[in-house]
Formats: C-alpha cells, structure tokens, sequence
C-alpha cells in the first residue's frame, strides 16, 4: 500500500518534468491514484483517508463493508444551508477499485500519476480517480459557499468485479430514508453527458453428452456439435439484431448484441466428446428483455434432448446466469439530465454500451447520468491516461455544479 504521505513529487520518470498543472483537485488526484486499490486489495486505507479528510471539514462519513470486512464504501453528506440532508440532494459517485495491472507492459509506475506533456499517466487517471478527487476537492467551496441543496458523496468497492459493493451503499442510502434528486457517476465519457447505457446479462452452457469411439458415432453424444449448433443460433440471433433492430441512434453500438466469447469441448479427434462449455452475453437496449431472449435460447437448446437422451439419459444440457447487469434509461429532460447538461455547457449527451453502477441507483429510483474525464479506451489498459484537457472540463462541470448548488 502506497500511503499518501510518501508522496513527496510526481516521479521523474527520467524525463523533464513538467511542473503541477493548476487543476482543482490536483494533490488529491496524486493522493487516491497512491492507494493500489486493485480490486482483489483492500481499499481501507483509501477509504479512512478520504474520511479523514472530509471530517477536517467536520463531515461525518457512513461506511459499509464487505463480509469479511476488508473493503467499505463511504457515503458522506454536505447538508444545506437549513441542515437538510434528506431531500434533493445530488450524489456524486465513484468507485475506488481497479483493474490489475499484472502482465502490462507498464512503463511508468502505475500507482504514481506520472505527467508526460499534456497527459497524466497512472492506473485509476481515467476509471475513475480523477472525477471522485475533482469532485472532493470542491468540499472547502460547496462549504464556504453554503449549499441550496444537499451534495453526497458515494465512493463504492469492487466496481470492477461486477458493481458488487455499491448494492450496500445504496441499500444503505434507502435505509437511512434518504431522497437524492439525482446522481452523477463519474466513469470515463470524455466528459460527455451520458443519460443511458445498455444492460448486460451473462451465461453459461454446458453440454453433458456420451463418450465414444469416433469411428462409432451413432453410439454417442458429441457435446462439441451441440454446443456449436446452439452457438449458431445465438449468432443468428446477433445477425437479427443487427440487421432489424430494434435500434437507438443515440448509441455507440445501436442494437443488442449477443456476443459468446469463451468455448472449450472435447479431449482428441478420436473420441466423441462428452463435454462442452460455452459462456455467451447479451448487451442489450432497454426496450429488449434478455430473459424473453434466453428463453428463445433456452427453448432452442431443448430440442436436442430427446434425441441425447435416446443415446444416455444421464446428458444433459445445462445454463448458468453468471453476471446481471441491469440498463438505464434517463429521460434527457429529466432534472438530473438537464443538471448535467448545465454543468457540461452544452446540450449534447449520448449513450453507450458499458454498464456501470449508474443503473443501479437508477432502479433505486436515483435519476442518474455519467459524465466523467477521459475514455472508456484507455481504461484498463497498461499506461492508462487521462488527458489534462480532461481534467480541466472536468473542474468546469464541477465549477457550474457549485455555481447550481451554491447559495452564494
Ligand atoms: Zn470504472
């Protein structure tokens, strides 16, 4: 664990450094990027020193853990000029976590934010440290200011794995009768308004067939034909998608896709194979039901078992749900869109194909939009960047948002 107070300077790096950009938020870039949260760690030191800094400001923070205790969100308020935390507020949101860099070909130190021209290099610069440390470092101003409206601050664990510790945070939020009007969650968008993004829903097959000599085929079971058969349905189905829709402009990718990206069967040529595995995924609009459509798969899949079961009755042919990811849809009209668009300014907004935990306070009846510095591109990739130009659009939508939230 990298703690904040070893942080003496940007690395070097063997080049001429360049000096601090003059970007709010600046140190507390440096600090969280300091913290390696990969998601398999524990992200308490991160999490006790955001608290830290929010109770110098005298804000309390509520913190919910994982089972073993060894990750926690942190939910804090900034409550309004009249001490009112419980309606209309606007939560700010991010996770804390990030993707391994094992294996990359990093060429700088990764949990060090590294300036190189006009980009900040570090793991976590673009998903998603750079919009939770902008947005805490407005606390001292949205405090001076005094506020028209609450502002919160969500910080989730294990985004990464599947937007798992955010379900508590917000479990919590609805426990403690809290009303925000709205949500911005800060995830890559190169800081444009995105008011809605598509669901995912993930599964595993599995084909149990009949062991044979391949030379005797009638006499068993080939999973890998059945499981490649099934296949070729869902890749109909993706072709359907594509070529009739339905479809939504708005979208970087405008239709559902069906995509199967893992398959393993079989042991050698001359054996029939018994067992097959393939693990497929819908992304889809929200006007499409990825349970009507596993259902299409799933009714598919049933015709070949009278004739396995003719062979040996113990096949069988098996899905497992491996991941949920509900979509969202946010109304561009709505309070938390034209917020966003404010704080942007400029009308435009778009919607992509990513999940991120914007859906899930969503279906909590928090309207939510995404908006943050730099691209889903360069996120998860070694030498991760996010462009200083980022950085500093990033500061303006933050600067506006004060300007909406601030009485004075
Ligand atoms: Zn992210």
């Amino acid at each position: 664990m990298n703690a904040p107070e070893t942080l003496t300077s940007v690395r070097p790096g063997g080049e001429t450094q360049p000096s601090a950009p003059s970007i709010a938020g600046w140190d507390l870039i440096r600090t969280l990027i300091a913290f390696d949260t990969t998601s398999r760690e524990s992200n308490l030191a991160l999490i006790d020193w955001v608290r830290g800094y929010l109770k110098g400001y005298g804000i309390d923070s509520s913190l919910t853990f994982n089972d073993d205790q060894r990750k926690a969100n942190l939910f804090a308020t900034l409550p309004d000029q009249h001490g009112n935390t419980i309606d209309r507020g606007i939560v700010l949101s991010g996770h804390t976590d990030v993707v391994p860099v094992d294996g990359q070909p990093w060429e700088t130190d990764p949990f060090t934010a590294t300036l190189k021209g006009d980009k900040l290099f570090a793991r976590g610069a673009a998903d998603m440290k750079s919009f939770s440390a902008i947005g805490l470092s407005f606390v001292p101003e949205f405090l001076r200011r005094g506020l028209r409206r609450p502002v919160h601050f969500a910080l989730s664990y294990d985004e990464e794995i599947g937007c798992i510790g955010v379900r508590r945070l917000i479990a919590d939020i609805a426990k403690r009768g809290l009303h925000p009007a709205g949500c911005i969650v800060g995830e890559p968008t190169g800081m444009q308004l995105v008011v809605a993004h598509k669901g995912k829903q993930s599964y595993r097959c599995t084909i149990r067939g009949h062991e044979a000599h391949s030379s005797l085929t009638p006499h068993g079971v080939n999973a890998v034909q059945i499981g490649c058969e099934i296949v070729t349905y869902l890749t109909n189905m993706a072709r359907a998608f594509r070529d009739n829709g339905a479809f939504d402009e708005a979208y970087d990718v405008p239709y559902t896709t069906v995509h199967t990206g893992v398959i393993h069967g079989g042991t050698a040529l001359n054996i029939v194979p018994r067992d097959c595995f393939f693990d497929f995924e819908f992304r889809y609009l929200p006007f499409d039901d990825p349970d009507a459509l596993f259902g299409e798969v799933k009714a598919y899949a049933e015709r070949f078992l009278p004739e396995m079961h003719s062979v040996d009755p113990d096949t069988f042919i098996q899905f497992e749900q491996m991941s949920s990811m509900p979509g969202m849809d946010t109304h561009d009209e709505s309070e938390i869109a034209q917020i966003g668009k404010l704080c942007n300014g400029r009308h435009d907004y778009g919607k992509v194909s990513f999940g991120t935990e914007a859906s899930l306070f969503h279906n909590a009846s928090i309207p939510t939009v995404i908006c943050g510095p730099g691209h889903i591109a360069q996120a998860h990739q070694p030498n991760e960047w996010v462009a200083l130009e980022q950085l500093e659009q990033c500061e303006a939508f933050m600067r506006r948002l004060a300007d909406h939230v601030c009485v004075t």
